[in-house]
């Protein structure tokens, strides 16, 4: 019933008591220790659950373990080791703080892109590196095309308030992006897929995307 119980990590737990988190949500109890454990996951999980950290901690425990891994040089273009999609830049930025609060210290980098803003100064950003993005879908779409980011390297993807995304008609470049990861490869790839609803594009999305997942509801 704390956080120490599941393996994170002395940094993350660290940083997670000076958040002032003492005990996991019922969505982090339950979800951390699946992704932990190589799972893929389908959460059901409403705003305010706690689903931010729920998919952070167990993605920065994991990149802190592969963030020196060797990836690709290639001029001008970045290989994130995870990849958040969030609907709308407040989401994405609200993300950003958060991960950027527990991965303090553990040389995690955490960058985050957003439509509706100058593209420079993040791409300016990206160049000094980055190991967790957090994006919304239609900026990373112009920022794959421009190959500024490549997806080959994601070892962790979330992708928070699918419902949401789906609604404001997201699916073509979700799916656009998803693709790009290397689908028959996806034993490499943690995924997970938070939603507030469950209707059926939903669980499309669910099957083409996921592996042998957990369904969890809270
Ligand atoms: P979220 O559902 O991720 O938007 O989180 C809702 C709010 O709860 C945010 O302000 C979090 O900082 C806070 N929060 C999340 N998990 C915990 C926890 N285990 N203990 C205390 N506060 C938390």
């Amino acid at each position: 019933n704390t956080f120490t119980e599941i393996d994170l990590g002395e940094l993350l737990n660290q940083n997670i008591r000076r958040c002032k988190y003492v005990k996991p949500t019922p969505v982090q109890r339950h979800a951390i220790p699946i992704v932990l454990g190589g799972r893929d996951l389908m959460a059901c999980a409403q705003t305010g659950s706690g689903k931010t950290a729920a998919f952070c901690f167990p993605i920065i425990s994991g990149i802190m373990r592969e963030q020196y891994v060797q990836r690709p040089r290639v001029a001008r273009t970045v290989y994130p080791l995870a990849l958040i999609l969030s609907p709308t830049r407040e989401l994405s930025c609200q993300i950003h703080d958060e991960a950027k609060k527990f991965s303090y210290q553990t040389g995690v980098k955490v960058v985050v892109a957003y439509g509706g803003a100058p593209i420079n100064q993040q791409l300016r950003e990206l160049e000094r590196g980055v190991d967790i993005l957090v994006a919304t879908p239609g900026r990373l779409v112009d920022l794959l095309e421009r190959a500024r980011v490549s997806l080959q390297m994601i070892r962790y993807l979330a992708l928070d308030e699918a419902d949401r995304m789906l609604d404001m008609g997201f699916e073509p470049q979700i799916r656009k992006i998803v693709e790009q990861m290397g689908m028959p490869d996806r034993g490499m790839r943690r995924t997970m897929l938070f939603s507030a609803t469950f209707p059926i594009e939903i669980q499309r999305l669910a099957s083409d995307f996921l592996s042998n997942y957990i369904f969890l509801a809270v």
